[in-house]
Protein backbone atom coordinates (compact mmCIF):
# COMPACT_ATOMS: atom_id res chain seq x y z
CA UNK A 1 0.00 0.00 0.00
CA UNK A 2 2.31 3.05 -1.20
CA UNK A 3 -0.48 5.56 0.09
CA UNK A 4 1.56 5.09 3.88
CA UNK A 5 4.68 4.55 2.70
CA UNK A 6 7.48 7.02 2.85
CA UNK A 7 11.11 7.23 0.76
CA UNK A 8 13.86 9.24 1.55
CA UNK A 9 16.98 9.09 -0.85
CA UNK A 10 20.31 11.42 -0.44
CA UNK A 11 23.77 11.10 -0.32
CA UNK A 12 25.88 9.66 2.44
CA UNK A 13 25.71 11.70 5.74
CA UNK A 14 22.60 14.27 4.73
CA UNK A 15 20.61 12.87 7.56
CA UNK A 16 18.66 9.94 6.24
CA UNK A 17 19.21 7.37 9.05
CA UNK A 18 18.66 9.93 11.82
CA UNK A 19 15.47 11.11 10.39
CA UNK A 20 13.83 7.93 9.11
CA UNK A 21 14.45 6.29 12.75
CA UNK A 22 12.67 9.61 13.92
CA UNK A 23 9.66 9.68 11.45
CA UNK A 24 9.49 5.60 12.02
CA UNK A 25 8.89 5.89 15.59
CA UNK A 26 6.57 8.67 15.66
CA UNK A 27 4.13 7.74 12.64
CA UNK A 28 4.48 4.34 13.49
CA UNK A 29 6.43 3.23 10.45
CA UNK A 30 8.38 -0.04 9.70
CA UNK A 31 11.72 0.86 9.44
CA UNK A 32 13.82 -0.40 6.04
CA UNK A 33 18.00 0.43 6.60
CA UNK A 34 18.52 -0.63 2.75
CA UNK A 35 22.44 0.53 2.63
CA UNK A 36 22.75 -1.77 5.54
CA UNK A 37 21.66 -4.60 3.17
CA UNK A 38 24.17 -3.55 0.38
CA UNK A 39 26.88 -3.22 3.43
CA UNK A 40 25.78 -6.43 4.77
CA UNK A 41 26.23 -8.20 1.40
CA UNK A 42 29.84 -6.57 1.03
CA UNK A 43 30.44 -7.94 4.38
CA UNK A 44 29.69 -11.42 3.18
CA UNK A 45 32.03 -10.85 0.25
CA UNK A 46 35.03 -9.81 2.58
CA UNK A 47 34.54 -12.36 5.04
CA UNK A 48 34.15 -15.37 2.19
CA UNK A 49 37.16 -13.79 0.30
CA UNK A 50 34.72 -13.38 -2.90
CA UNK A 51 36.14 -10.95 -5.27
CA UNK A 52 33.38 -7.36 -4.72
CA UNK A 53 33.28 -7.31 -8.68
CA UNK A 54 32.38 -11.40 -9.27
CA UNK A 55 28.59 -11.07 -9.55
CA UNK A 56 27.71 -14.73 -10.25
CA UNK A 57 29.44 -16.00 -6.75
CA UNK A 58 28.67 -12.75 -4.76
CA UNK A 59 24.75 -13.76 -5.50
CA UNK A 60 25.22 -17.62 -5.06
CA UNK A 61 26.37 -16.21 -1.45
CA UNK A 62 23.94 -13.69 -0.81
CA UNK A 63 21.16 -16.14 -1.71
CA UNK A 64 22.45 -19.11 0.56
CA UNK A 65 22.43 -16.42 3.61
CA UNK A 66 19.60 -15.43 5.58
CA UNK A 67 19.78 -11.87 6.02
CA UNK A 68 17.33 -10.51 8.26
CA UNK A 69 16.85 -6.36 9.21
CA UNK A 70 15.54 -6.31 12.87
CA UNK A 71 13.00 -3.22 12.56
CA UNK A 72 11.06 -3.96 15.10
CA UNK A 73 12.37 -1.87 17.74
CA UNK A 74 13.84 1.50 16.39
CA UNK A 75 16.05 3.14 18.81
CA UNK A 76 17.20 6.78 17.43
CA UNK A 77 21.08 6.11 18.69
CA UNK A 78 21.47 3.16 17.29
CA UNK A 79 21.57 1.48 13.81
CA UNK A 80 19.40 -1.33 12.70
CA UNK A 81 20.47 -4.39 14.06
CA UNK A 82 21.97 -6.60 11.20
CA UNK A 83 21.77 -10.63 11.47
CA UNK A 84 23.19 -13.05 8.70
CA UNK A 85 22.79 -16.43 9.30
CA UNK A 86 21.44 -15.25 13.39
CA UNK A 87 24.99 -13.74 13.69
CA UNK A 88 24.50 -10.60 14.79
CA UNK A 89 26.81 -7.83 12.21
CA UNK A 90 25.35 -4.50 13.08
CA UNK A 91 28.70 -3.16 13.80
CA UNK A 92 31.02 -5.20 11.68
CA UNK A 93 28.92 -3.50 8.62
CA UNK A 94 29.93 0.09 9.36
CA UNK A 95 33.57 -0.80 9.75
CA UNK A 96 36.07 0.79 7.08
CA UNK A 97 36.74 -2.25 5.11
CA UNK A 98 33.58 -2.36 4.24
CA UNK A 99 33.17 1.34 3.82
CA UNK A 100 35.48 1.11 1.03
CA UNK A 101 33.88 -1.48 -1.01
CA UNK A 102 30.31 -1.41 -0.46
CA UNK A 103 29.58 1.02 -3.67
CA UNK A 104 31.64 -1.64 -5.72
CA UNK A 105 29.19 -4.42 -4.20
CA UNK A 106 26.45 -1.63 -5.36
CA UNK A 107 27.17 -1.74 -8.50
CA UNK A 108 26.39 -4.72 -9.61
CA UNK A 109 22.64 -5.57 -11.36
CA UNK A 110 22.48 -8.92 -9.93
CA UNK A 111 22.42 -7.99 -6.13
CA UNK A 112 20.70 -4.62 -6.79
CA UNK A 113 18.01 -6.82 -8.24
CA UNK A 114 18.14 -9.33 -5.27
CA UNK A 115 18.09 -6.58 -2.55
CA UNK A 116 15.35 -4.99 -4.22
CA UNK A 117 13.11 -7.92 -4.32
CA UNK A 118 13.78 -8.60 -0.67
CA UNK A 119 13.07 -4.82 0.14
CA UNK A 120 9.54 -5.08 -1.73
CA UNK A 121 8.63 -7.98 0.26
CA UNK A 122 9.77 -6.29 3.35
CA UNK A 123 7.60 -3.22 2.34
CA UNK A 124 4.49 -5.36 1.08
CA UNK A 125 1.87 -4.42 4.19
CA UNK A 126 2.27 -1.01 3.49
CA UNK A 127 3.30 1.11 6.54
CA UNK A 128 7.16 1.52 5.84
CA UNK A 129 10.01 4.34 5.35
CA UNK A 130 12.92 3.54 3.30
CA UNK A 131 15.65 4.82 3.24
CA UNK A 132 18.97 5.10 0.54
CA UNK A 133 19.65 5.83 -2.76
CA UNK A 134 16.83 4.31 -5.09
CA UNK A 135 14.34 3.83 -2.55
CA UNK A 136 11.82 6.63 -4.52
CA UNK A 137 13.28 5.85 -7.68
CA UNK A 138 13.40 2.25 -8.01
CA UNK A 139 11.95 0.12 -4.81
CA UNK A 140 8.81 1.93 -4.60
CA UNK A 141 8.30 4.73 -7.04
CA UNK A 142 4.89 5.27 -6.11
CA UNK A 143 4.94 6.16 -2.50
CA UNK A 144 2.91 8.34 -0.42
CA UNK A 145 5.54 11.01 0.02
CA UNK A 146 9.37 10.78 -1.83
CA UNK A 147 12.01 13.02 -0.56
CA UNK A 148 16.30 13.67 -1.51
CA UNK A 149 17.83 14.77 1.85
CA UNK A 150 20.91 16.71 0.30
CA UNK A 151 23.55 18.81 2.89
CA UNK A 152 26.76 20.75 1.55
CA UNK A 153 29.57 18.17 1.59
CA UNK A 154 31.51 20.49 4.81
CA UNK A 155 28.13 19.75 7.36
CA UNK A 156 27.82 15.82 5.57
CA UNK A 157 31.20 15.12 6.44
CA UNK A 158 31.07 16.98 10.41
CA UNK A 159 28.09 14.89 11.00
CA UNK A 160 30.01 11.50 9.86
CA UNK A 161 32.81 12.51 12.04
CA UNK A 162 30.97 12.82 14.67
CA UNK A 163 28.88 9.58 14.09
CA UNK A 164 32.56 7.51 14.15
CA UNK A 165 34.07 9.50 16.55
CA UNK A 166 32.75 7.27 19.58
CA UNK A 167 33.09 4.05 17.33
CA UNK A 168 36.92 3.98 17.78
CA UNK A 169 37.27 3.16 13.94
CA UNK A 170 38.78 5.86 12.61
CA UNK A 171 38.89 9.77 13.26
CA UNK A 172 40.58 11.45 10.53
CA UNK A 173 38.24 14.07 9.07
CA UNK A 174 40.09 13.70 5.77
CA UNK A 175 39.52 10.03 5.25
CA UNK A 176 35.88 10.46 6.01
CA UNK A 177 35.55 13.15 3.47
CA UNK A 178 37.63 11.19 1.06
CA UNK A 179 35.11 8.30 1.49
CA UNK A 180 32.22 10.27 0.92
CA UNK A 181 33.33 11.88 -2.10
CA UNK A 182 34.24 8.55 -3.25
CA UNK A 183 30.95 6.72 -2.54
CA UNK A 184 29.05 9.82 -3.84
CA UNK A 185 30.71 9.84 -6.72
CA UNK A 186 30.55 6.09 -7.90
CA UNK A 187 26.89 5.89 -6.12
CA UNK A 188 25.63 8.94 -8.46
CA UNK A 189 27.41 7.74 -11.68
CA UNK A 190 26.92 4.23 -11.61
CA UNK A 191 24.76 2.76 -14.24
CA UNK A 192 22.07 0.45 -12.55
CA UNK A 193 19.68 2.51 -10.51
CA UNK A 194 22.11 5.56 -9.46
CA UNK A 195 21.50 7.83 -6.68
CA UNK A 196 19.45 10.37 -8.63
CA UNK A 197 16.36 12.88 -7.33
CA UNK A 198 13.28 10.97 -7.83
CA UNK A 199 10.52 11.67 -10.19
CA UNK A 200 8.34 14.40 -7.84
CA UNK A 201 10.52 13.83 -5.03
CA UNK A 202 10.45 16.99 -2.30
CA UNK A 203 14.46 17.75 -2.29
CA UNK A 204 15.19 19.35 1.39
CA UNK A 205 18.81 20.64 1.77
CA UNK A 206 19.38 19.97 5.68
CA UNK A 207 22.62 22.08 6.14
CA UNK A 208 21.07 24.42 7.83
CA UNK A 209 18.11 22.68 9.71
CA UNK A 210 18.16 20.80 12.43
CA UNK A 211 17.08 17.53 13.00
CA UNK A 212 13.65 18.32 14.33
CA UNK A 213 13.04 20.72 11.93
CA UNK A 214 13.71 18.18 9.47
CA UNK A 215 11.91 15.71 10.87
CA UNK A 216 8.64 18.28 11.62
CA UNK A 217 8.84 19.28 7.67
CA UNK A 218 8.70 15.99 6.44
CA UNK A 219 6.23 14.51 9.17
CA UNK A 220 3.49 17.71 7.90
CA UNK A 221 4.17 16.70 4.31
CA UNK A 222 3.09 13.06 4.92
CA UNK A 223 0.05 13.65 6.78
CA UNK A 224 -1.28 16.35 4.64
CA UNK A 225 -0.54 13.48 1.43
CA UNK A 226 -2.67 10.99 3.61
CA UNK A 227 -5.81 13.41 3.87
CA UNK A 228 -5.88 14.48 0.45
O1 LIG B 1 23.22 4.47 3.49
P1 LIG B 1 24.60 3.87 3.62
O2 LIG B 1 25.68 4.89 3.67
O3 LIG B 1 24.70 2.87 4.70
O4 LIG B 1 24.78 3.08 2.25
C1 LIG B 1 25.98 2.40 1.96
C2 LIG B 1 26.11 2.22 0.46
O5 LIG B 1 25.14 1.28 0.00
C3 LIG B 1 25.93 3.44 -0.41
O6 LIG B 1 27.09 4.23 -0.51
C4 LIG B 1 25.56 2.81 -1.75
O7 LIG B 1 26.70 2.37 -2.44
C5 LIG B 1 24.77 1.58 -1.33
N1 LIG B 1 23.33 1.77 -1.40
C6 LIG B 1 22.73 1.65 -2.64
N2 LIG B 1 21.37 1.72 -2.73
C7 LIG B 1 20.62 1.91 -1.65
C8 LIG B 1 21.22 2.07 -0.39
C9 LIG B 1 22.59 2.02 -0.31
O8 LIG B 1 23.40 1.49 -3.65
N3 LIG B 1 19.30 1.97 -1.77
Amino acid sequence: MPENIITIDGPAGSGKSTIAKILARELNLKYIDTGAMYRAVTLLALQNEVDCEDEDSLLELARNTDLELDSKSVDTDKYTTVRLNGKNVTDEIRGREVGSAVSIVSKLYGIRKYLVDLQKKFIKDGNAILEGRDTGSVVCPDAALKIYLTANLNERVRRRVLQVKDREQFSKRDLIKNEIISRDRIDSNRKNSPLIIPENAIVIDTSEMSIREVADRIKKLYLKKKKC
